[in-house]
């Protein structure tokens, strides 16, 4: 005979809350047998587990459409204000913030232009403070989250910036540096995380853009620098610290230009912002990609020739990716999205030198999420402690909010 502790049906039920919000906050509407179907529970648990996160505020059960005979069945949906988030995106050039709430609802958004000479630390926390104030001010919800989004290499654990060239920082202690600022009498502090810009557009596009129930992704985020997510059999790569899928510092030039990063030739420094606006003949502090993407299609013979040689440095180093990685989906983000209908042509022509067996398997797609995708991955990661212990994380808030 076996014994359950309390402890283990404890585990077991936050377990299976979990799952259950998940599936709710990911998919949307659901009806009980879709919640049957999606996570092997009966029908009765199922039910139980629904009140209980109907209690807290965190679903609602409505009648769905009438099939057949009898009664509608109930379809559980996430409440929007039952749980919310504040996503930042730091980037070179501004900074964007939205209020998120469960199920990936947007409920305000806001950008913040940074000065020519871009940001620092100290003027980032100040902005990211008041931003959250902002969008925070008539909001009615608990707020569960705040995840920030950085263009660098970023300690998991405790939201140390360990080197973000294009916005010249290195070694910032941005995770402190928030919880300092954000902790005033008077102000919801909700838990804080930071990561890296990549990572999170890969996060989001797997949960909710162009790459949705694959097992493998690599998400490319466009921007001033390139910077990779990673997903490998359904989980993110991190590396033994957390900052693996640098892949805009892949050498592909050995004698090209010096990057930020201090190394010659990364793939960033072929494909980046800068690299875009040179190749096509227009000054970097003027111009954008898609002023040049738009000046290729009414046929500017410089701009299609310089996207014609970007395509080539970044077809090169998609098929390195693809040869290593053997990815289902790459995600072209940021910038790049707007490049891939002009490049397509080159890129493919680098692509099919890869191995037979990888490129027939791999597609090129842009963001579902359009220039989203980093935002939403961040707001993602901002509700990943309530959707591990949906009931654990509402207790919580409770007490910091009462104290
Ligand atoms: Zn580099």
């Amino acid at each position: 005979m076996s014994v359950t502790t309390a402890t283990t049906q404890d585990d077991l039920r936050r377990l299976n809350l979990a799952r259950i919000l998940r599936f709710v906050h990911v998919s949307g509407p659901v009806s009980r047998s879709d919640l049957v179907g999606a996570t092997g529970m009966n029908r009765s648990t199922i039910g139980v587990l629904v009140n209980e996160l109907a209690e807290a505020g965190l679903v609602a059960e409505v009648a769905g459409a009438a099939g057949g005979v009898g009664r509608p069945s109930l379809v559980a949906e996430p409440v929007p204000s039952g749980a919310l988030v504040l996503a930042c995106e730091v980037k070179v050039e501004a900074t964007e913030t939205a209020l998120v709430g469960l199920g990936g609802t947007v409920f305000t958004r806001r950008t913040d232009t940074h000065a020519a000479d871009g940001i620092d630390p100290a003027e980032a926390v100040e902005v990211i403070a008041q931003a959250a104030e902002a969008l925070l001010g008539e909001a009615t919800g608990t707020l569960v989250g705040l995840a920030v989004s950085i263009p660098g290499v970023i300690d998991p654990d405790d939201g140390q910036v360990l080197v973000a060239p294009n916005l010249g920082w290195r070694d910032v202690p941005l995770g402190t540096l928030l919880v300092d600022r954000m902790t005033v009498p008077g102000q919801r502090v909700p838990q804080i995380a930071v990561g890296n810009d990549a990572d999170l557009g890969a996060l989001a596009e797997h949960v909710r853009g162009s790459g949705r129930g694959v097992r493998s992704l690599i998400y490319l985020s466009g921007e001033v620098g390139i910077g990779g997510g990673i997903v490998l059999d359904g989980s993110l790569m991190t590396g033994l610290g957390g900052f693996g899928g640098e892949v805009g510092h892949m050498v592909v030039n050995p004698g090209g230009l010096l990057c930020r990063c201090g190394t010659r030739g990364c793939w960033e420094t072929e494909i980046g912002r800068d690299a875009v606006l040179r190749a096509a003949g227009l000054s970097d502090e003027v111009g954008d990609v898609l002023q040049v993407v738009r000046a290729a299609e009414s046929g500017n013979v410089k701009a299609r020739e310089g996207l014609r040689h970007v395509g080539e440095w970044l077809g090169l180093g998609l098929g390195n990716l693809v040869n290593i990685f053997n990815p289902e989906v790459i995600v072209l983000g940021g910038h790049l999205r707007y490049l891939l209908p002009q490049v397509s042509e080159a890129v493919l022509g680098r692509v099919d030198q890869t191995l037979a067996a990888m490129r027939d398997d791999v597609q090129l797609v842009t963001p579902a999420l359009e220039g989203d995708s980093t935002l939403l991955g961040a707001a993602e990661r901002a509700f990943a402690p309530l959707l591990s212990d949906p009931l654990g994380v509402l207790q919580m808030t409770a007490a910091r909010e009462a104290s």
